[in-house]
């Protein structure tokens, strides 16, 4: 049963725009991620080795998103909100709790953007929400002409496959389910695309996987793929580093020696092969014709 904790503010401004995810502010209905990525960034003591366990629910989390808006929208404050920087907005509690549905109608009655990130099917509910905010968001100025739209979709994947995914990321959506909703989400119009972050070295970014990933994506008719490589933190039990060391030991044997010399003292993979990775992913972006960033930068 998760937590239920009250909070004193939910609306957190950024202090610049990142260039990738284009975040003014950011917002986080759930604390902590039902769907336990081992690779996770929020990774650490302060949430324990199953993410699920330290859930928490902000009960008063749409009234003080409501009184933070209405007071930046009073000073025509506006700019993009991504949904979530730090767990999913649709985790399996959002059909109960709906946090994330209300602070969407919070945020089309203030007429904010928004950018939704989610490795979630549970986003398709919302379309009617996100539609109204896509045609009615004021934008910040130097976004008016470069984006000119209020709604962002970006769907997260670390492979295409079914069967990695149930190791890396046990409660996510699984990719070909994931997959079947961006395609909802690109045929209703919506400005959608793919964070690539983190994909799996010798896993997900084979060739083959590779090629299969662009290949799909460019199907689907999505305006960009934001590709990263894997980070990886800390040495204690709850750490990403420890989690996905363990799930590599398991199920890809093989691999151990290789992951545990590149991650033994380093959070990154070697220059090499981020220098390496890098190259490709242009390489592909070009071939495929699809941008790594959401917009080109100005
Ligand atoms: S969905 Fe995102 S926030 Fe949730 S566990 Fe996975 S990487 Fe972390």
């Amino acid at each position: 049963m998760p937590k239920e904790i009250e909070v004193k503010s939910v609306l957190n401004k950024t202090k610049r725009r990142d260039p990738w995810f284009l975040d003014d502010y950011t917002v986080n209905m759930y604390s902590s991620c039902s769907f336990n990525c081992l690779y996770c960034y929020i990774r650490g003591s302060k949430y324990g080795t199953n993410l699920e366990n330290s859930l928490s629910i902000k009960k008063n989390a749409v009234q003080v998103l409501e009184k933070q808006l209405a007071s930046r929208a009073r000073k025509k404050q506006y700019g993009i909100i991504v949904l979530s920087s730090a767990t999913d907005p649709y985790l399996q509690i959002e059909e109960k709790y709906q946090l994330t549905r209300r602070a969407l109608e919070v945020i089309a009655k203030y007429r904010f953007p928004v950018h939704v990130i989610t490795k979630s099917s549970g986003i398709a509910r919302d379309l009617d929400l996100l539609k109204i905010i896509d045609e009615t968001a004021i934008l910040p100025e130097d976004l008016q002409k470069r984006l000119g739209r209020g709604t962002i979709v970006s769907f997260s994947f670390s492979t295409l496959s079914d069967e990695v995914s149930k190791v890396f990321e046990p409660g996510a959506t699984r990719p070909s389910v994931r997959l079947e909703t961006l395609k909802q989400t690109v045929k209703q119009g919506f400005f959608t695309g793919v964070s690539l972050m983190p994909l799996l070295p010798f896993i997900s970014d084979t060739k083959e996987h590779l090629n299969l990933l662009f290949s799909t994506f460019k199907a689907c008719e999505v305006k960009y793929v934001m590709p990263a490589t894997l980070t990886l933190f800390g040495h204690t039990k709850p750490d990403s580093r420890t989690l996905v060391l363990a799930a590599i030991r398991k199920h890809y044997p093989h691999l151990l020696e290789r992951y545990e010399r590149y991650f033994r003292a380093s959070t990154e993979m070697p220059d090499y092969y981020r220098r390496a990775f890098q190259r490709k992913m242009q390489e592909l972006g070009q071939e495929f014709e699809l941008p790594n960033r959401i917009l080109k930068p100005s």
